[in-house]
């Protein structure tokens, strides 16, 4: 019985990759101490896994910025604009790709399928003229082979990346990226060619496309695609690698049709019906590699449940057949548990991150094989065990309160019009009134202040004195700016949803948890392992606070539940949607604990609500009502006069339009800079919308200063899609990244722009 490895993490325990990165960028080492370090990041990774037992040991996966980047270089797939001359690409066109020079803009980044991983969109039209650009595929598996580890090196398939990519700047939107194949197929044949006299036997090439809902002609492609490549396949064991999702019936049909292939490669962890595809017809004589250990998650393996599953594909594809795998590459998922000082052993037992994982595969591997790890298997049993009836995981009042909301709708009850009356008459706003969306910039002495409270060097008295001086601040300058509705800025807070986690029961934080974003940026997720409830108010004492030092509105801020939830590592022993629930149910507690207390208008973020809605059309409609209905269930409860704003950081919302509707804010705040028209179009094209929304006016990602003249003129785009009174003028996120050297003029000139239209109505 053989294992696998879909993929492997690469910033290190210790994130060594990203320090060493980023010294690089900033010209504080050279090129030798960054592949020095990334050299010895893959060595170790290999020799991991190679001693833990592991039969197919990726190479390939690791990657100095993005993979999806390093099929570009593959393909020589240059944009323009970086100047390339050919031949094979270094660091610095491959780095100016994904991050920009001091001359031209990088490449556009975006969301790997539904993970937080981000990857740089391959740029496409009918000229480029695509060359075998970078070895880096057969150079690491001769590493590794040098390094005594035979590895499967793995590429993104031909069909993913053109899938994948989008029509670079002056190609028609119609152009079609598929038309591309047959010119990026013969590079294919040369990397495999050489992989193959490098000594390779097995290859993997991911073709996760497959699990989304692709048209007849997409699938179509796959067919021709490696119809087209079988002659140069053969000789070589050719596993195609899927992830993230039930694959579709027919995209399964073609899928194990496919020329000249040996394996297939499903994650049996999020997709639950692809198990009865195998089961009514799995090719005979093909591996099947069966992701059974979650890539997504930290959460330990059930190993005898993972053995139930194994054992009954063993009896369809037989015993010499069957390859145990992870789900997708644990590139999603923390790197080593080892380093977790601060948690503490009974939750440390119910989590593997990636090196645990490897070993858990291995461990199914040989107990397959009869050679059962008896005593491993035995903690696994009990650390399962004990999970499940810990008195931290279970609150049986939250179980119930949470139980008791399924089935049912939880709305305010009076429309949106009438509480946009009541409100106005409290609060008194100009047309066009003027807010930002929570925080100001974050100062490296706030930074330091933060970190000595928690280090215990400053006390918490000096901590709140520092924190409430710079709300002050804050406050003072949006008074100064004549901004309508104030914000606190936020100093308090390290992040948006650890903030809240840190004070919720039911969550732990790791030391070194982290998770590869993109580039060099990681995230360090919340992981949720218990029903969660609010003990005590989490904002309250900082809004009243800073309502206190103002009579202009205070917006009280909060993170939503969706958005808590799909920036966390979320418990796999009850539906997701429960767990939302308890969030929503802790998040009221604090509305209306705010509204108690005299905070008239309340922002409750969802940033993150898009993030999760599911790759495959079926789940969608299911997804989008109890996210949904969870954010409504944090404000059914407030009065009229309470107003309740929410804020999403995409404009790539057209599709979901109705759910944002149905989430019934008062008002909506929206990123849009990079795409005033997307946005519009929506309402230019009939969608009411009668509560109020704030398509950002400028975009905060960028240092530039946008002059008043810009940002009415964008906001007169606005006025004429949308009506007067609904119109808010906001930028499109949070000031946080920025400094208050750019952040003040592009306040005061969004200010002006709001004034001057005022007059102008
Ligand atoms: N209120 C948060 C802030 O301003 C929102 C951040 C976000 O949308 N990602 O920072
Ligand atoms: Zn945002």
């Amino acid at each position: 019985m053989a294992s696998h490895i879909v993929g492997y993490p690469r910033m290190g325990p210790k994130r060594e990759l990203k320090f060493a990165l980023e010294s690089f960028w900033d010209g504080k080492s050279t090129a030798d101490d960054l592949q020095k370090v990334a050299a010895e990041l893959r060595s170790s990774i290999w020799k991991q896994m190679a001693s833990a037992g592991i039969k197919y040991i990726p190479s390939n996966t690791f990657s100095y910025y993005d993979q999806v980047l390093d099929t570009t270089a593959m393909l020589g797939a240059v944009p323009p604009r970086y100047n390339w001359n050919g031949g094979e690409i270094g660091f610095d066109v491959y780095f100016s790709m994904a991050r920009g020079n001091a001359s031209v803009p990088a490449m556009e980044m975006t969301k790997w399928f539904d993970t937080n991983y981000h990857f740089i969109v391959p740029e496409l039209g009918p000229h480029v003229k695509f060359s075998y650009a970078s070895h880096k595929a057969v150079t690491e598996y001769k590493e590794a082979k040098a390094l005594g580890v035979d590895t499967v090196p793995v590429l993104i398939g031909p069909v993913s990346y053109l899938l994948l990519s989008k029509p670079a700047k002056g190609v028609e939107k119609t152009f079609s990226l598929l038309s591309l194949l047959g010119k990026i197929l013969p590079i294919y044949k040369e990397v495999i060619a050489e992989l193959k006299a490098a000594g390779a036997t097995w290859i993997q090439i991911d073709e996760p496309t497959l699990v989304m809902d692709l048209e007849a002609y997409k699938l179509q492609a796959f067919t021709e695609a490696y119809a087209e490549l079988e002659s140069s396949l053969s000789g070589l064991n050719v596993l195609i690698e899927t992830y993230f999702a039930d694959i579709p019936a027919e995209a399964f049909k073609v899928l194990t049709c496919l020329k000249g292939v040996a394996g297939f490669g499903f994650d049996l962890v999020r997709g639950t019906q692809t198990i009865e595809l195998i089961k009514s017809g799995f090719p005979a004589g093909k591996y099947l590699f069966a992701g059974v250990v979650d890539g997504r998650n930290i959460w330990a393996n059930d190993l005898t449940s993972s053995l139930t599953t194994l054992t009954t594909l063993e009896a369809i594809v037989g015993k010499d057949k069957l390859v145990v795998s992870t789900s997708c590459s644990l590139l999603h998922t923390a790197v080593d548990l080892v380093n977790e000082t601060k948690l503490d052993k009974e939750l440390k037992s119910w989590f593997a991150f990636a090196a645990q994982k490897i070993i858990e595969v291995d461990a199914l591997a040989k107990a397959l094989d009869g050679k059962k790890d008896e005593a491993f298997f035995a903690a696994n049993a009990a650390a399962q065990a004990s999970r499940k009836c810990s008195p931290r995981v279970t609150n049986e009042a939250v179980q119930k309160a949470a139980a008791a909301l399924r089935g049912s709708d939880h709305r305010r009850a009076t429309n949106v019009s009438a509480r946009l009356d009541a409100q106005q008459k409290k609060l008194n706003l100009p047309v066009l009134p003027t807010t930002t969306i929570g925080s100001f910039p974050q100062t490296l002495e706030l930074r330091r202040v933060r970190r000595e409270v928690k280090a215990k060097k400053i006390s918490e008295e000096e901590y709140t004195n520092a924190i409430k001086e710079e709300i002050r601040k804050v406050v003072k300058l949006q008074e100064d700016l004549d901004i309508d509705v104030l914000v606190h800025g936020e100093p308090e807070r390290n992040d948006m949803v650890e903030y809240f986690g840190e004070q919720l029961s039911g969550f732990a934080f790791t030391v070194n948890g982290w998770v590869q974003s993109y580039g060099s940026r990681c995230v360090k997720p919340p992981i949720i392992f218990g029903d969660v409830s609010r003990p005590t108010p989490m904002t309250v004492f900082w809004s009243t606070l800073a309502q206190s030092m103002t009579s202009r509105p205070m917006k009280g801020m909060l993170t939503g539940p969706v958005t808590i939830l799909n920036w966390s590592f979320v418990r796999n022993d009850q539906p997701r949607f429960e767990t939302c629930y308890q969030i929503a149910l802790a998040i009221k507690d604090e509305v209306e604990d705010l509204e108690k207390s005299g905070i008239n208008v309340i922002q409750i973020d969802e940033a993150a609500l898009r993030e999760g809605l599911p790759l495959r059309k079926s789940e969608q409609a299911f997804y989008l009502d109890w996210a949904v209905h969870s954010f409504r269930i944090t404000n059914c409860g407030v009065q009229d006069t309470t107003q309740i704003h929410t804020h999403m950081c995409y404009s790539n919302f057209n599709d979901i339009i109705h759910s944002i509707i149905d989430m019934d804010a008062d008002v909506i705040t929206i990123e849009n800079s990079r795409s005033d028209e997307k946005l519009l179009s929506v309402f230019r094209e009939g969608v009411k919308y009668g509560a109020g929304i704030g398509p950002g006016v400028y975009d905060i990602h960028s240092p530039r200063i946008p002059s008043t003249e810009e940002i009415a003129d964008r906001v007169n785009k606005m006025l004429a899609v949308l009506e007067t009174n609904i119109l808010w003028v906001n930028p499109d996120c949070g000031l946080k990244t920025r400094k208050y050297s750019e952040v003040k003029p592009a306040l005061k000139n969004m200010v002006a722009a709001a004034k001057l239209l005022r007059t102008q109505l």
